[in-house]
């Protein structure tokens, strides 16, 4: 059954999911207890803070706000709150404009950084005029070592727009009061804000007393009279940019650094090490005492030695609180994750311009760049108290316990000897996997030409088996990057980009400007149908959309009203005819843009929807066939061409039943979800007939029983091999 048979069951965002106990939770009142994980209490407290509108992009790790606000549907009705799944981070940006005219409070949310430099025009148009409703940003800091975006820090774009940064620390009862603070913050200073959850933080769990969720003063169901009398200042436009500046120094500012401190949203821990202190950017603060436990600093429960000045508002700075917790320390650390040091660089400026001699030190103990893990943590720390050495405290002590620490990491890896890297990879069966085996295929004739790569599932064909690909230069971005490479190779290019990043950008950005620019080169467009890397959303062409039916755009007549005149549609698992259509496209004499559509739903989205079904039918004592691919291990050469152009991670190998054959052969795993690809590979590429197919029947009719048993003592004796005899009995 494809999706578009299921459409009008499903009112969800995000495909095959349900968050029913998630929008419980943003259902609770005064009163009662919230427990979970940090990216709902962001929700909830969005939901407490009175919002008339929520909009955003998905990326990991805030995916799940915009999720669960669209499940959510029915409670955000009777609040009046619209919920746009924008198509882009520029749209979800430009959204918020509707809090620089009206008292309407607004939150978005994307990944960051890249999400933010998708956004950064919107934004800076949004930052010039300033806001009269609170103006929010849920940003999940996409950085460290489980990120997947490049490595920048969102904090460089809240300095330039004068948009401030609230960093809070990981603890839901903080988290939920930055964002209620957040918004009035906004409001105060009229400036918007933007707050940062790294990846932990959206999945710290906890608990926070929850309040009654607030129906905002005008919504969609106290809608707003009119538009206000014509304010040009409200235009990010020239001459009134020129006063936009002054007010973003002069009064927002100042407005913004009065209200942080009179809430007191940073948060000073004492402790009895007086003469040195910490700062640390809110969002560091858990790893922070984690390492202080370490090294017996800090008890078990969060209790510090040393005094910590902790940045739940990561900027602006305030310069008063940054004076009196340095004033009578010696020295302070800096902990500030990420390059440049922004805040070490402020901090040193404020205590020079008034005068004070604290010593500080924070890129240099601790790391320019990469992740402030525990273990750097612990390092740094201790090397922070080796330079300053207060009284009292035993440095050399901690120096030996952050090396004992330390040491412990290599002998804990040599006692669980070599593991096998794990690089990711496609899921089983995804069907995009067979378009860069065929184009394998395909450059075994041809030779290699460029490839653009782009985000999305499809980038994982740039790791092994793989390695396909030269360049990465953004969401939607594979065909304009290459406009500069086509027209100066002999071989025309490829570029690749998923119906996700079609959407989101590449349309314009890649195929208008390639057609305005009678360009040339091939663009392969995997259709899965979702953007599938994020958690499986819609988009303007999944064949159901969240509102039930479907949205009714497709990439295919899109395509054609641009003006593309070569266009092939093909089913992915189809190696043989992909490779083909590949080397036409490739070939061709005709010049101009040639498109070809890689059509196969994505995998995990149908093994979903095919694993509930299945379960059902079972219940009902319905048949039920599962496919499964296997090899003849008799048959197998051990050559393993079938791996190097497939990699699925359910095709791996075994020893050799023979004792004459030291290679190991191939084998299918139990994992196979029978998309066919071993096969169509055996057959493309031309390799040994050891790939079987067969049929596991459940709750059969009795004449597959009768068939069954038949087969099972005809076989042998017909000398059938053992796999072969399985096959045929299936
Ligand atoms: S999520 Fe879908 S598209 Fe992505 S790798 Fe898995 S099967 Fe393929
Ligand atoms: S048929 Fe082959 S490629 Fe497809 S899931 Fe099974 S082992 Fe993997």
């Amino acid at each position: 059954m494809t999706a578009g048979g299921r459409a009008g069951e499903r009112t969800g965002h995000a495909m095959e999911r349900s968050f029913k106990k998630e929008v419980e939770a943003l259902r609770l009142g005064d009163g009662e207890t919230f427990r979970g994980e940090g990216i709902l209490a962001v929700t909830k407290a969005l939901l407490q803070a009175g919002v008339s509108y929520v909009g955003g992009y998905q990326g990991a790790p805030v995916s799940h706000l915009l999720d669960v606000m669209v499940d959510a549907e029915d409670l955000l009705a009777d609040l009046g709150v619209h919920v746009e799944t924008c198509t882009n981070e520029a749209s979800a940006a430009a959204m918020l404009g509707a809090s620089i005219n009206y008292p309407l409070r607004g939150a978005v949310t994307w990944k960051s950084i890249v999400g933010t430099n998708v956004a950064a025009d919107a934004l800076s148009n949004l930052a010039s005029p300033g806001v009269v409703g609170g103006a929010m940003i849920i940003l999940g800091e996409d950085y460290g070592e489980g990120a997947s975006v490049i490595q920048e820090r969102s904090y460089a774009y809240a300095m330039k727009s004068a948009m401030w940064l609230l960093d809070p620390r990981p603890d839901l009862p903080t988290i939920v009061r930055m964002v209620e603070k957040g918004f009035e913050l906004s409001e105060a200073s009229h400036a918007p804000v933007m707050l940062e959850l790294r990846i932990r933080a959206c999945h710290v769990t906890g608990e926070f007393p929850a309040k009654d969720n607030r129906r905002a003063e005008f919504s969609g169901v106290n809608r707003l009279a009119g538009p206000p009398r014509f304010d040009y200042a409200r235009l990010s436009h020239p001459p009134v940019t020129f006063l936009h500046e002054k007010l973003k120094v002069e009064e927002r500012e100042p407005a913004a650094q009065k209200y942080i401190r009179a809430e007191t949203l940073n948060e000073v821990f004492p402790g009895d090490i007086a003469e040195i202190g910490i700062v640390t950017l809110g969002g560091l603060y858990n790893g922070l005492l984690r390492a202080l436990e370490r090294l017996g600093l800090a008890d078990l429960f969060g209790n510090a030695r040393t005094p910590i000045y902790c940045l739940n508002v990561a900027y602006p700075l305030i310069p008063e609180e940054v004076r009196a917790f340095c004033a009578s320390k010696r020295a302070v650390l800096i902990v500030e994750e990420g390059n440049p040091d922004y805040v070490e660089q402020a901090i040193n400026t404020e205590l020079r311009r008034a005068d004070i001699q604290t010593r500080v030190l924070g890129k240099g103990p601790l790391p320019k760049a990469g992740e402030y893990t525990t273990d750097v943590l612990l390092a740094g720390i201790a090397a922070f108290l080796a330079e300053v050495r207060p009284a009292g405290v035993d440095v050399d002590a901690i120096a030996a316990r952050q090396k004992a620490i330390a040491a412990k990491k290599p002998a804990a890896a040599a006692a669980v000897g070599e593991l096998p890297v794990r690089p990711p990879s496609f899921c089983t069966g995804c069907p995009e996997r067979p378009v860069f085996t065929a184009l394998k295929l395909a450059q075994r004739e041809i030779g290699a030409t460029h490839i653009s790569s782009d985000i999305g599932c499809h980038s994982f064909a740039t790791l092994p088996p793989f390695s396909l690909g030269n360049s990465i230069l953004g969401y939607g971005m594979s065909l304009a990057s290459a406009a500069g490479v086509g027209p100066n190779m002999e071989k025309r290019t490829i570029a690749v980009m998923g119906d996700g990043g079609f959407w989101h950008n590449g349309l314009i950005t890649g195929v208008a400007s390639n057609l305005f620019n009678r360009g040339d080169g091939v663009l392969v467009i995997m259709q899965n149908g979702y953007t599938s890397a994020t958690g499986l959303q819609y988009m303007p062409s999944s064949r159901v959309s969240r509102q039930g039916g479907a949205a009714g755009m497709d990439v295919e007549s899109t395509l054609r009203a641009f003006g593309v005149k070569w266009l092939r549609k093909v089913r992915t698992y189809g190696v043989a005819k992909m490779a083909a259509t590949l080397k036409e496209a490739l070939r061709s004499a005709e010049r101009g843009l040639k498109v070809i559509i890689a059509d196969g739903e994505c995998q995990l989205a149908r093994q979903r929807r095919a694993r509930a079904e299945d379960a059902e039918k079972l219940k009902r004592g319905e048949r039920v066939v599962r496919t499964r691919y296997g090899v003849d291990d008799e048959i197998c050469t051990g050559d393993h061409s079938c791996i190097r152009l497939s990699g699925c991670p359910s095709l791996t190998v075994k020893p050799s039943p023979d004792p004459l054959r030291t290679d190991p052969v191939a084998a299918v795993i139990e994992s196979c979800v029978g998309c066919g690809l071993c096969g169509e590979v055996a057959h493309a590429a031309v390799l040994c007939p050891s790939f079987y197919r067969a049929e596991i029947v459940k709750n059969p009719s009795w004449y597959e029983r009768t068939r069954h048993a038949l087969r099972r003592r005809l076989l042998p004796i017909a000398g059938a091999t053992k796999p072969q005899a399985a096959q045929a009995a299936a």
